[in-house]
């Protein structure tokens, strides 16, 4: 059994802390939130009274904050210099590479084995350990945090070396926001067309316009598995995170001077969404933007 610390219980924080304890850990975990606090030690957490006191005596600290700005304001002035040198730093926010890169370093520096661990899943894989998690780091902490994300997912990738995981979950979500938004296009011209929409996912699905997006998340109700759309777009992915993702690609593409005029569109288009105040809507909810007469 090792000590865990664990900062952050919020929708995902909440579920994956819980299932650390189950796995036989001491898990000592801290929000500012009472609310969620509460939550995590009903579940089985112990409650710690700050992350000063959480993090003391750790053997790994499990971060999952909301953006780069916490991330780094927890590391710089409740982690470093007051957990062990010896407890592995795991993130698993997802924050602009930039960032994840910096703190990484600065935790080097202070002797500390730090990686990035975002997450691909919702809060539903978050409570039945089937993430995935996408790993930024070193090979030594890789194989260190490898024990501890196995409890909490169902696929542990190292994806290079500091900041690559924020890397790939940014590239990830930037090909499912397009990929989604064209998904949307496709239905709403196929009912335009005349076609009907089970029809076309029948064909699509099948076809070499299928995606993800289609086959296992479409956005039309009634059509194909179930999804956030057969419950009127609540639950699933909420499209204000989809559009904090975008904008994390669209800001990492101009440091890095890639052209992504499909990721922009995506980005400008959730962002039209969420103006109109569709930001706790799933993701796939955009598609009755697209179409102000879908008929849902
Ligand atoms: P959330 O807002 O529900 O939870 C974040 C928690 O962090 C809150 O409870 C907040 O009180 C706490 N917090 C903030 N600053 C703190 C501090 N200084 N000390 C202690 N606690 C602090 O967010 P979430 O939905 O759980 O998402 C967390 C991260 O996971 C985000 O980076 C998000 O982009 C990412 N993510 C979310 C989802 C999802 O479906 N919700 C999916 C994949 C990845």
């Amino acid at each position: 059994m090792a000590r865990v610390a664990f900062i952050g219980l919020g929708h995902m924080g909440g579920g994956m802390a819980p299932n650390l304890a189950k796995a036989g850990h001491e898990v000592r975990a801290f929000d500012l939130s009472e609310e969620a606090l509460a939550h995590a030690v009903e579940r089985g957490c112990k409650r710690a009274k700050s992350t000063d006191e959480a993090v003391e005596d750790a053997d790994a600290v499990v971060t999952m904050l909301p953006a780069g700005k916490h991330v780094a304001e927890v590391y710089r002035s409740h982690v470093f210099g007051k957990a062990p040198k010896s407890a592995i730093l795991i993130d698993c926010s997802t924050i602009d590479v930039a960032t994840a890169k910096a703190v990484e370093e600065e935790a080097q520096g202070q002797g500390y084995t730090m990686v990035d661990a975002p997450v691909s899943g919702g809060i539903a894989a978050a409570e039945g350990g089937t993430l995935t998690f996408m790993v930024g780091g070193g090979e030594q902490g890789f194989q260190q945090a490898r024990e501890y994300l196995e409890k909490m997912g169902k696929a542990v990738i190292h994806a290079g070396e500091a900041g690559s995981g924020q890397a790939a979950k940014i590239c990830n979500n930037m090909l499912l926001g397009a990929s989604m938004a064209a998904t949307c296009e496709a239905f709403v011209l196929a009912q335009k067309l005349g076609l009907d929409l089970q029809t076309f996912y029948d064909i699509s699905s099948k076809a070499s316009g299928q995606s993800w997006s289609m086959t296992s998340y479409c956005p039309v109700p009634g059509v194909g598995p179930e999804t956030p759309a057969d419950r009127g777009y609540e639950g699933g992915f909420a499209a204000a995170l989809m559009l904090k993702d975008l904008k994390l690609a669209m800001e990492a593409a101009q440091k890095a001077g890639a052209y992504t005029p499909m990721g922009g569109e995506a980005a400008d288009l959730f962002q039209r969404f969420v103006d109109r105040g569709g930001g706790n809507k799933d993701f796939s909810a955009l598609i009755k933007m697209i179409d102000d007469s879908w008929k849902t």
